[in-house]
């Protein structure tokens, strides 16, 4: 083998680990070994050779597991991380994220893109699944060049006159050109969705030898494309055994917008049900619009779900139905969303908040312990994304995405072994953020002690700084113009 993590604790996620205990697979002097970028060994470390291993990474005191994999990511947005949050839900998108992210430039969207990437990878996120529009760009220009694991979703909207990034955003009242009557709507351009299939079409060829690149069908929602085209994608989905990643069930916008099309009490999860469109080819972002015997169809159907717990709680002030949809018996994955609101994109972080909301949400705090949050963020991302025979779980045969951690870390030391691992609650609930040692995709080495390999970090950060001062200040008139909350905290010096 090329590459030897060994006398580590690993957590592999998977229940047929050798020598493992438990669901994670705990291994308490472990070893997991790589042969390009295929796993060929996890185990006990004592039975491994590291003398058969080009090189070994001594994980003494270091915690090793899967990277962890991000389903639901907008990730231009960082360039203009803080401008909207604290605000009532109504008025994100449309009065204090909006008029700033008009000035975003696709030059702009780039920087926001790779920012987000690296605080992903800097947290031990190996997957990301992006959801953009022209997803390309931003594979080719940010997420390939670092190496990172994509899953490519292109965006499908039939809203007229929307521009390139604001589509890109989900909030329930963020459709995109400014303010719009949900209960008016508008008819579909039908010539823009077949533009945006074909740009999804041709990822489907562009990226059909790269190992790193998984993409996918991305229509906004149902109160964006028209049933038509959501038709047409789903057969092609199901004809070749691809993923809809859409928004669904997101909100009062959408609720209204979907009463204002279908007919009064109809919801995005009846008329998709009636229309045949439920089934193990989507992946449903959000949900937390629906109701619980929506959701519980819609895990019946085999609908695969993530939820957004920083974003949807900073944004709707909802906490996303994660732990009941696991109790539905549907696969779960957690996903950053986009910086405004929430705040970014650490993944540690974001499993901290999910267990959390989800144990002050259901006054319980049994709801899900640290040991879920690990599994949603890893095994549980992958079957959501669909590439859970890759990844996911540190397992022979699956492709080497594998993040180790430093357990002398201020915030997740001491950490003890008997009678119980404390490394797997300290690290969920107590990490700050630099504890990353290392961290692999597909075997290739993306973080070492010295940071981020082949990338100056720093760099990126000042060209991000640069070019959103430029973005607020061309912003300010029209920002103010729309005049949100945020303007009178302005005002009163607190902002
Ligand atoms: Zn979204």
């Amino acid at each position: 083998m090329d590459t030897l993590v060994t006398d580590t604790l690993l957590v592999t996620m998977d229940p047929d680990t050798p020598g493992g205990s438990g669901d994670l697979g705990i291994v308490e002097r472990g070893a997991v070994g790589w042969t390009d970028g295929e796993i060929v060994y996890v185990g006990p470390a004592d039975a491994v050779d590291p003398a058969d291993a080009e090189r070994t990474i001594d994980g003494d005191g270091r915690l090793t597991c899967p990277g962890f994999v991000n389903v639901h990511v907008h990730g231009r947005h960082s360039i203009v991380r803080g401008a909207a949050q604290d605000v009532p839900e109504i008025e994100w998108m449309d009065r204090a994220l909006g008029p700033i992210v008009d000035h975003v430039t696709p030059a702009d969207g780039v920087v926001g893109a790779r920012l987000t990437a690296l605080e992903a990878i800097a947290s031990g996120t190996t997957t990301i699944g992006e959801y953009a529009t022209d997803v390309a760009a931003l594979v080719d220009e940010v997420y390939r060049p670092l190496g990172l694991r994509v899953v490519a979703t292109e965006t499908i909207n039939e809203l007229p006159d929307t521009s390139d990034v604001r589509d890109s955003d989900d909030s329930d009242d963020s459709d995109d050109s400014g303010v719009r009557d949900p209960d008016e709507p508008v008819p579909f351009d039908r010539e823009r969705g077949a533009a945006a299939l074909g740009r999804a079409e041709a990822l489907f060829e562009r990226y059909a030898d790269d190992p790193l690149v998984e993409p996918a069908y991305g229509p906004q929602a149902l109160d964006m494309v028209s049933m038509d085209r959501l038709r047409e994608v789903v057969d092609r989905a199901r004809a070749a055994d691809r993923t809809v990643h859409m928004h669904v069930a997101q909100g009062d916008r959408e609720r209204r917008g979907i009463e204002a099309r279908y007919g009064d009490g109809e919801t995005t999860v009846g008329v998709l049900d009636a229309a045949g469109l439920l089934g193990d080819h989507l992946l449903a972002a959000h949900l937390h619009g629906a109701t619980v015997d929506e959701r519980a169809r819609l895990a019946d159907a085999g609908v695969r779900m993530v939820g957004c717990p920083s974003s949807i709680t900073a944004i709707d002030g909802i906490v996303p139905p994660i732990v009941e949809y696991r109790e539905h018996g549907g696969d779960v994955g957690i996903g950053t969303d986009q910086a405004p609101g929430p705040g970014g994109h650490h993944a540690l972080r974001e499993l901290r908040t999910a267990a959390l909301l989800a144990k002050a949400d259901r006054g319980d705090p049994t709801a899900l312990d640290a040991a879920g949050a690990l599994e949603i963020a890893t095994i549980g991302g992958a079957r959501a994304l669909g590439i859970d025979d890759r990844v996911g779980s540190l397992s022979p045969g699956k492709r080497a995405d594998v993040a180790v951690y430093d357990l002398g870390s201020v915030g997740v030391a001491p950490t003890v072994n008997d009678p119980f691992h404390t490394a797997i609650p300290n690290l969920v609930y107590g990490a700050v953020g630099n504890e990353l040692e290392a961290a692999f995709v597909d075997g290739v080495q993306l973080v070492s002690a010295g940071g981020i390999v082949g990338l100056d970090a720093d760099a990126v950060v000042a060209e991000a700084n640069e070019r959103a001062e430029r973005i607020f200040a061309d912003a300010a008139a029209d920002w103010r113009a729309a005049g949100s909350t945020l303007v009178d905290d302005v005002d009163a010096g607190r902002l």
